[in-house]
């Protein structure tokens, strides 16, 4: 695999964060990736799980962000701002982001991903606004009600909508009927 090889010769064969030097892996930096060597990093799997949320942050694992963010390659140093970014409440990530030199090509590119991320954070409408408990939302087109014998029409009000855990869920009045929305 080409881009593999060119990881290898890049990286030494460690971890480009941690300088591991077992079990090393490619990860394609999103959100998104020609799967060029150019738009992936070599990582270690301590590093690389911790990185997909498949495991919780370890701090003090991720000190080597101190290191690799002065590393020259781009996808390297795009994937240190946006781990620091996730650390941001440890004061030496804060620092770090503070020293830390990104040509504006490469800002870009690393907050693209912190973007990406945020998006499905809180639960928002069709427009992109962000709603909250007790809003009054509009339906935007017909809405079969679950678990009830009706269809909710577009352009019914529904009232007072509470957020549920999942951002594409909420809960609603329609007709006095309590009705969830997805
Ligand atoms: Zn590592």
């Amino acid at each position: 695999m080409p881009t593999e090889n060119a990881l290898k010769n890049r990286s030494n064969n460690s971890c480009e964060f941690c300088a591991a030097k077992d079990n090393l892996t490619v990860y394609s930096v999103p959100p998104t990736s020609d799967l060029s060597a150019q738009q992936s990093i070599y990582l270690c799997q301590t590093c690389v799980k911790q990185v997909e949320g498949e495991q919780q942050l370890d701090v003090n694992h991720w000190r080597c962000l101190t290191d690799s963010m002065w590393n020259q390659e781009p996808a390297v140093q795009v994937m240190s701002y946006r781990m620091l970014h996730k650390l941001s409440t440890e004061s030496w990530a804060q620092d770090a982001l503070e020293m830390i030199y990104l040509e504006d090509d490469v800002r870009t590119w690393a907050e693209q991903g912190i973007a990406a991320e945020q998006s499905n954070g809180p639960t928002r409408d069709s427009n992109g606004a962000e709603l909250h408990d007790g809003d009054n939302v509009t339906l935007i087109k017909d809405l079969k009600v679950k678990g009830a014998n009706f269809t909710a029409k577009q352009g019914t009000m529904v009232r007072g909508i509470a957020l549920t855990d999942n951002p594409e869920h909420i809960e609603g009045k329609v007709n006095g009927t309590r009705i969830v929305l997805a």
